[in-house]
């Protein structure tokens, strides 16, 4: 695909012309961008999307969510998961009922559990230690991201090892991986009003660091409308393509597999009718910015647990190559709002990418492809039926 053509000489057009041709911009480059308008933007960010991932593919992973416990001591202003322990919906699974959640997984044909939770203070490291034990030996084909970095903190001060040791214990345990949850807006100012108790960024970053150094899969996250900056924003991309060049150069590559972002949901939190949260418009700038800023990581994910599926297929255009993963159960972003769905199927997904102009791949947490899923059999389309049952309800 040829470059988009110049588009002017004003400095912000500039700067887009300038990542265009692969040069990396810097901190006034990136805000300038959000001075321009969006279809610029976005026909910059997919042109780059085409040169740095397989331009006719749109990946997404079969996965669950499971949140092994909603009992919270940290209390984001944000959150409507978080549960106190005196609350009478507040739960800790044990093993069992996540092996029978694992277990509706594998059925779907699923390959990994994204397994997180809130910060609960009655949970030892055995309660850690022991699930993975029990999931690996129970369901041995199945890979575990677990934990965000705020976990991994309330671990590190609470049962007395030091950062690397306790990755250690939790890897020889059977941790996979260490998702980047809790990014947000990775600037102290931002989240000391958001959520005064949350990790600070320094403590995200030094965890992420010794994750990847590791050789833990992670992902970079961004939430963006909490009243941020566009300065803001710009620091927190800055510092996670920092924090990209320093995995290439010192961790063999093993920096973020992929980046997310979705907007700020605020229903039933203290943050609902206080901070601005994020239009479409604004999401698919911020999306489309982030691909030109993040020279250094390839996929980038479109979020439809926030934004919806629509604008998740929007999205494919505006800088995104993959849809993200099916979920099977969304508890954090739905409990503040989202868009009513807490999961998607692989037919869903299939004819995203499909009517978007892509063709489907299931891949791995690693962003490795694993399957070329029958797209033919899946949304009953072919020569003599194009459109297959593309009829009212279907999905
Ligand atoms: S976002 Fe996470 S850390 Fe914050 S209150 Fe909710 S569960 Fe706890």
């Amino acid at each position: 695909m040829t470059a988009p053509a110049p588009i002017g000489t004003d400095p912000a057009a500039a700067a887009l012309d300038r990542a265009v041709q692969g040069e990396r911009l810097d901190h006034a480059g990136i805000e300038a961008l959000y001075s321009l308008p969006l279809p610029d933007v976005a026909a910059a960010a997919h042109h780059l999307r085409l040169a740095r991932r397989d331009p006719d593919t749109v990946t997404f992973l079969i996965d669950r969510n499971i949140n092994y416990t909603n009992i919270c001591n940290v209390g984001c202003n944000f959150c409507a998961f978080y549960r106190t322990a005196r609350q009478k919906d507040s739960y800790t699974l044990d093993y069992e009922q996540i092996s029978h959640k694992i277990r509706e997984l594998e059925a779907v044909g699923g390959t990994r559990i994204l397994l997180q939770g809130g910060v609960n203070p009655a949970l030892g490291l055995d309660y850690y230690t022991g699930l993975l034990r029990h999931v690996k030996a129970n369901h041995p084909t199945i890979r575990i991201d677990a934990f965000s970095p705020e976990e991994v903190l309330f671990m590190e001060k609470t049962f007395g090892h030091t950062l690397d040791d306790l990755l250690t214990i939790l890897i020889e345990a059977g941790l996979d991986g260490l998702p980047g949850a809790g990014g947000e807006i990775l600037e102290d100012d931002v989240r000391a009003k958001a959520a005064p108790a949350r990790i600070r960024s320094e403590d995200w970053f030094r965890i992420i660091d010794a994750a990847q150094r590791r050789g833990l899969y992670t992902i970079a996250t961004m939430v963006i409308g909490f009243g941020e900056t566009y300065a803001q924003r710009t620091s927190h991309l800055l510092k996670i393509r920092e924090q990209q060049d320093r995995a290439n150069r010192e961790y063999g590559g093993n920096g973020f597999s992929g980046f997310a972002m979705w907007t700020l949901q605020t229903e039933h939190t203290r943050l609902h009718g206080k901070a601005p949260g994020a239009t479409a418009h604004e999401y698919l700038q911020q999306l489309a910015i982030a691909r030109i800023a993040l020279d250094n990581i390839p996929n980038i994910q479109a979020s439809w647990p926030a934004q919806g599926f629509k604008v998740a297929q929007s999205a494919l255009y505006y800088g995104a190559n993959d849809l993200g993963s099916t979920m099977l159960e969304e508890n954090v972003v739905s409990a503040a709002g989202g868009h009513g769905r807490h999961n998607a199927t692989v037919r869903e997904l299939v004819r995203i990418a499909v009517d978007a102009g892509f063709e489907p791949a299931i891949r791995n947490s690693r962003f490795q492809i694993i399957e070329r899923p029958d797209v033919t059999a899946i949304l009953g389309r072919d020569d003599a039926n194009p459109e297959g049952d593309r009829a009212v309800g279907a999905s």
